[in-house]
Order: structure tokens, then sequence, then C-alpha cells
């Protein structure tokens, strides 16, 4: 097909369930494309000497290469060509803020929608779920062992580098069950847990030992694993989950809930299973959520599937400035969320028994930019008013959990508790590494992968030359 053909395609549309119907559970909200259109998606694609779709990948995937794989039906190849540079690509087809990273340099992205990369990743990656197993060759073993710090996607993403590398790779993690924010975080509806466990799987067939219910800091000291496990390396990937609280008034209050434990509650230990749940989660017939991001989002969509009517999104700035991603904004809107923008809340209000029975927000406007480039909020003097709610969610983000931190003597931080590393992802310990949220602060799943992807090619090279 001529390029001016492929330029009359329109992008294709993701089927969904309806918004009536997603509100009312969890289950997944996206339906994945069927194969004519993830045929006739790939076919858009212009197959452009210079990819600069790659450039916006931080795993650097050969995203022309699969694409066109697919446009002409030869799934093996566009699963070899997928797996080879990214080890979870049922998770970023599904969670990747693509709009802001490989599509927004699609070529067709100057005059016509982007090819839709996240789409056919995910269909690819679903593919490669259903049809084979074993996606990746295994190096011949080298006899070394590396400790991996938290299952999330830094420290799975290095874990696979580095098993395919001939590695003895263990993961410790500190919950039951291995995913990170994967799992205890991004819900149901967005990503089912059973994409992340399948993955986890095809880890474990490329010799990665996973062990929950350890916590780096207590079972043992990273010491412990340099010195007395026998580990060469480690790579420390525990995130940065520890949540931020506004500081106003009333944040004491029965009802009040950090996102993290709110989507913990009912992500992880299937609070949302009501009764049959051994973890309970409150309910609240009208629930407020604060924040712009996407565990925002996630919080108060959580909400609304609870039985929340309304459930209110209250955001500082204006939508323009949110950070979350534009789809899960889009659905929010869908499913009926009230977006209240340009407010902020300044106090928890109790009623006589200690619970929350509302929040007092103030209007905001827009003023001159801050350090992030966006417009600051400033507070409109007089613009106070209630907003009845039986629940509160702080989604307002996280910092570093110095567990870990504390007990590493020797180990530098930065002002805000996040480990410092060199350019080859090393700490200032010899042979310990780190990568993803606890050295960046809250970023993105596909940014901790890149630390891990990149980190493991450093770790493979002091491990051979120690
Ligand atoms: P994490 O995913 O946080 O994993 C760290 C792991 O380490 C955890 O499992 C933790 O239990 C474990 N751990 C912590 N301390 C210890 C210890 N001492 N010993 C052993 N284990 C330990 N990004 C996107 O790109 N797209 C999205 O749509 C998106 N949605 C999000 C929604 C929510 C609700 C949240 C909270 C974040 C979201 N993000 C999203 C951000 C993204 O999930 C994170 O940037 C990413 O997960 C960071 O990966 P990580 O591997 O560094 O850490």
């Amino acid at each position: 097909m001529k390029k001016s053909e492929r330029m009359k395609i329109p992008r294709q549309r993701m089927p969904e369930q309806s918004p009536d119907e997603r509100r009312r559970c969890f289950v997944e909200v996206n339906l994945g494309l069927a194969d004519e259109t993830a045929q006739l998606e790939a076919t858009r694609c212009l197959q452009c000497k210079k990819a600069e779709c790659v450039d916006g990948c931080p795993v650097g995937v050969d995203i022309a290469g699969f694409v066109d794989a697919v446009s002409q039906g030869d799934m093996e190849k566009a699963a070899d060509i997928l797996y080879r540079d990214n080890v979870l690509p049922g998770i970023t087809g599904r969670v990747c803020p693509q709009e802001t990273q490989c599509e927004v340099k699609c070529t067709l992205a100057k005059k016509h929608d982007p090819v839709a990369v996240g789409y056919l990743e995910r269909y690819v990656a679903d593919w490669a779920r259903v049809h084979r197993a074993q996606v990746a060759a295994v190096a011949e073993s080298t006899g070394k062992k590396v400790a991996i710090v938290g299952s999330g996607p830094a420290g799975l993403t290095c874990a696979g580098e580095l098993a395919k590398r001939g590695h003895d790779v263990t993961v410790f993690e500190a919950l039951h069950r291995p995913g990170g924010v994967l799992v205890y975080g991004i819900p149901e509806f967005r990503l089912p847990k059973a994409i992340v466990d399948k993955e986890v799987t095809e880890l474990e067939r490329l010799g990665v030992k996973v062990e929950c219910n350890v916590v780096i800091g207590q079972t043992y000291t990273v010491q412990d694993l340099l010195a007395d496990e026998g580990f060469g390396a480690v790579f420390v990937a525990n995130g940065a989950g520890l949540p931020i609280f506004q500081g106003i008034p009333g944040e004491h209050l029965k009802g009040v809930y950090s996102a993290n434990e709110y989507l913990t509650r009912v992500n992880l230990m299937g609070a949302f299973q009501g009764e049959q749940a051994d973890t309970p989660v409150l309910r609240g017939n009208k629930v407020v959520v604060v924040g712009g991001g996407n565990t925002a989002m996630d919080a108060v969509r959580t909400a609304r599937r609870l039985g929340a009517d309304p459930a209110t999104l209250v955001y500082r700035r204006s939508e323009k400035e949110m950070p979350a991603r534009i789809e899960e904004v889009h659905h929010a809107k869908e499913e009926g969320i009230d977006f209240k923008m340009l407010t902020n809340p300044v106090e928890v209000l109790a009623d006589d028994k200690g619970w929350v029975r509302g929040v007092r927000v103030q209007k905001m406007e827009l003023g001159e930019p801050d350090q992030s480039g966006r417009r600051r909020p400033v507070p409109i003097v007089g613009s106070e008013y209630e907003i009845e709610c039986q629940v509160f969610v702080e989604a307002i983000g996280t910092r570093a959990n110095p567990l870990l931190t504390k007990t590493t003597p020797g180990l530098k931080l930065n002002k805000w508790g996040n480990i410092e590393i060199d350019e080859q992802g090393m700490t200032s310990i010899p042979g310990v590494f780190a990568g993803g949220d606890i050295v960046r602060g809250g970023a993105t799943v596909i940014l901790a992968m890149g630390d891990g992807k990149k980190t493991a090619a450093a770790m493979h090279a002091f491990l051979m030359a120690n």
C-alpha cells in the first residue's frame, strides 16, 4: 500500500465496555483489538527510515519492526521483536502514557492521529500470552548471584535482563504478591492482575526466583545480602510508596485514607468483593478524592465502582495541567466522575462521632508558571465552600520509604530521601545499584523499566569484572 493510502486509514478505536456497565464492576474497561482491526491499524505505520517513535520509548522497543510484522500477520515475529526489548509488554501496552512518549513522536501525529502503538503492543503481548510460553533465550550460567529488592516494574525488568544474561537472580518482595504498584495500586479495571501474574511467570521461566514476604531492612539488610547471603550485586527497586498528606486539619478523622491504603485495600486485598474479603474498605455514599495524577484517577474511579454517587475529584489546577493519562481522564468522565478543577481542600470536617462528614474547599485561579512549568494555583480569598462526603482520599503524591535506606549505612540519599546513583546506576556502595521510583521519585512504569534494563547492563559488567 502506498504511503498516501496508508495515511487515509483512520486510527482504529479500542473497543471498550460501556460506561454504564463498567462503573458497576472491576472488569477491564478496554477489550483489546480484533485481529483485522489490529492489522489495519498496523498498516497505518509509515515505516519511517528514522523511526522517531523509538526515541520516545525509554526501553527502546523497535516499534516500526513489530508493527510491520503485525501488518503482515506474522505474530511470532512481532512477539520476538517486542519481547526482545520489553519484558513486560502486556503491562506497558495497557498503562504507558503513549501520548507523551512514542505516539507523540509518530510522523503521522504531525497531521493525523498517531499510530496506536500502545494498542498494538497490548495486542501482540496478549497474543503471545495465549499462544506461546518461553519467550527469550537464556545465556549459559555465569554462576553469579544477584539480589533484587522489590518486584515492581524496575525490579522485574532488571531481574529478567540479568536472568537472560545467565545470572542467578532472586527478587525479594515485602508484600505477599509480586508486581509492586502494578498489583497493589493500579486497579483491575485498568490492568488485570492475571496479566501481571503471567508476566511474572514468564520471568520465573527464565530462572528468576521470587521470594515474597521478605522485607529488606528487616528480614535481611542490604549488607546481609552482600556479605552473608552470597549475592555479588544488589539492585534496589523498592519504589516510593510512602504517602504524602496535605497537612490540613481533620486528616486524623475516620474516613480519611491515603490513596495507597485505599487502593491497596481494594486491589491487593480484594475489598471490592465486599463481605467475602478479609480486608474491609469504607464505601461511603459520597466520596471526595484530591489529586490530578493516575493515582487520583484510579482512586476516584474505584470509589465510583464501590457505589459512590457522586465520586468527586478535586484538583487545584485546571484539567490541562493534570498529569493523569488522557485516556483515564476520558474514561473517568464517561463513568460520571464529578470533576471539580481549580479547587483545593483546606479542611476535613467531622460529625459529632469523629467520622468524616465533608471537606471544606477553596477555589483557585492560575498564576505564573512554577518550577514544573505548570501555572501555579493561587487561592481565591473568600471562595471557600463545603462538599459533603463520608470518605476523603488523598492522592497528592508519595515519597521514599526510609525503611531500607535507614538500615543501609553509607547509602547516599538526596534531600527528599531518594537514593543517589552514578551514570551506571550504582549507588555510593560498590555493588549496590538502584533504579525506578526510589531514585526518581514517583514516575512511570516505563521509566522504571528503562532504569531496570539499563542498570542490568551495568550490573552484568560489574559482576563479570568482580
Ligand atoms: P514499585 O512499583 O513501587 O515497586 C516497588 C516494590 O518494592 C513494591 O512491590 C514494594 O512492596 C517493594 N518494597 C518496598 N520496600 C521493600 C523492602 N524494604 N523490601 C522488599 N520489598 C520492598 N505509571 C504509568 O506509567 N502508568 C500508569 O497508568 C500509572 N498508574 C499508577 C497508578 C497508581 C495508583 C500509582 C501509585 C502509580 C501509577 N503509576 C503509573 C506509576 C508507576 O506505577 C510507578 O512509577 C512504578 O510502579 C514504579 O516502579 P518501581 O519498580 O520503581 O516501584
